[in-house]
């Protein structure tokens, strides 16, 4: 199983962290969790083939997360080289009123010609894939959000998206052998709806995570040091993502 960050930074422009996105190939399967916008052209740097990519997985609908939806969807429909294979998109509802708006406000350009497109919105539940399976939890954020676990081959990769610290996000991370968790603000500056350092530090410890990554910097961290927060709890692996860090698991 291959992990890449395609995007560990936030809307507000950053050197090396672009919006959210995170690219899972896991077996046959070419996975992103996220599109911010740029995750395409990203996802293609990554390796990634925008014409084998069959799932999508939103967390939830702030732009940061989302917007290359479009982008993807307009470039499936030019003819060559020609999609054909399907493409499934899932998140919480609200999925299909957002491809209808954006959709409408392109003048019907996202629409498949060649191939097939379906929209899957989520509570909570787990989605059978060829290999792998993944997992979709609630999580507390200002807009309607999910956090997704990928178990493929007996590992286990969890991507919390936005969210404050809540006991389904531990419960999703738990024996995580990769843990992404969004780290917005400072313990300073704590905002609703987001985790700061100090807190995720806690939920990966709780959770007995094996690799914490911690990604979706916002400026405020400039010249902050993230790790000594996060050491008050947690001792295990800690990377803090650019875009393009990658990771193996086999
Ligand atoms: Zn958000
Ligand atoms: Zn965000």
């Amino acid at each position: 199983m291959k992990v890449v960050l395609l995007g560990a930074g936030t809307a507000i422009p950053a050197r090396r962290r672009s919006p959210s996105g995170l690219y899972v190939q896991a077996g046959a399967e070419q996975i992103l969790f996220d599109a911010g916008p740029g995750t395409l052209h990203r996802f293609h740097a990554a390796g990634g083939s925008f014409l084998r990519l069959r799932r999508i997985f939103l967390t939830h609908y702030h732009v940061d997360h989302c917007l290359e939806l479009a982008t993807i969807l307009f470039a499936l429909r030019i003819p060559h080289p020609k999609r054909t294979r399907p493409l499934a998109i899932y998140g919480p509802p609200g999925l299909k009123r957002l491809y209808h708006a954006l959709n409408a406000a392109f003048h019907r350009w996202l629409e498949p010609r060649t191939y097939r497109l379906s929209f899957h919105e989520l509570g909570e539940a787990t989605i059978r894939l060829r290999g792998c399976a993944v997992t979709a939890r609630r999580m507390r954020h200002s807009a309607e959000a999910r956090g997704y676990r990928l178990q493929a081959h007996g590992r286990r990769v969890v991507y919390s998206g936005d969210t404050d610290a809540c006991a389904a996000l531990v419960e999703l991370s738990r024996d995580a052998d990769l843990l992404i968790l969004e780290c917005s603000t400072t313990d300073e500056r704590k905002i609703a709806g987001h985790l700061t350092p100090t807190e995720c530090g806690r939920i990966a410890a709780q959770a007995r995570c094996r690799h914490l990554v911690l990604t979706h910097f916002y400026p405020v961290f400039e010249g902050y040091d993230i790790r000594r927060r996060v050491r008050r709890s947690y001792h295990g692996r800690l990377t803090l993502a650019r875009d393009l860090t990658s990771f193996s698991l086999f």
